[in-house]
């Protein structure tokens, strides 16, 4: 499901109507790789390793998460984190994400799926832009 080759992630940086730059690719290599969705923060520390400067680290996180490669999201510390949209995810309906109360750490939850009979339930109060589970990851519970 997660793409890993750089010549795959090339294609779906030229499918999306940007360049494929060296520091596009290491954006979307590093989001790929991780297990969970990350801030601006840590691409830019990441990227610096590779002698990708903060300003464009920051660009090309938005750039590609405007383009739809990449989801941008909010899990209620005011946080942007960003991760790649996975095959047969559309950009608004994410997978569920569970944060720690206590140390923060986010994990992807991707196996988990709210049923079409919940979806329509919850329709009627209002459009899901994301499902937040709160509790003590292993390492703190
Ligand atoms: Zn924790
Ligand atoms: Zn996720």
């Amino acid at each position: 499901m997660s793409k890993s080759n750089s010549q795959e992630l090339r294609d779906a940086i030229r499918d999306a109507g940007l360049r494929a730059t060296p520091a596009r690719v290491a954006t979307l290599e590093l989001l790929h790789r991780a297990a969970s969705p990350l801030t601006h923060a840590d691409v830019a520390e990441h990227l610096a390793e590779k002698g990708i400067d903060k300003a464009t680290a920051f660009r090309n996180l938005n750039d590609m998460t405007d383009s739809g490669l990449l989801r941008r999201t909010e899990l209620g510390d005011h946080v942007w984190r960003f991760e790649p949209i996975g095959e047969g995810e559309h950009e608004h309906t994410a997978h569920p994400h569970f944060v720690c109360v206590d140390c923060g750490s986010v994990s992807c939850l991707s196996e988990i799926k709210l049923t079409e009979k919940s979806l329509r339930t919850s329709r009627q109060v209002g459009e899901v832009t994301e499902i937040l589970l709160r509790g003590f990851c292993k390492s703190c519970a």
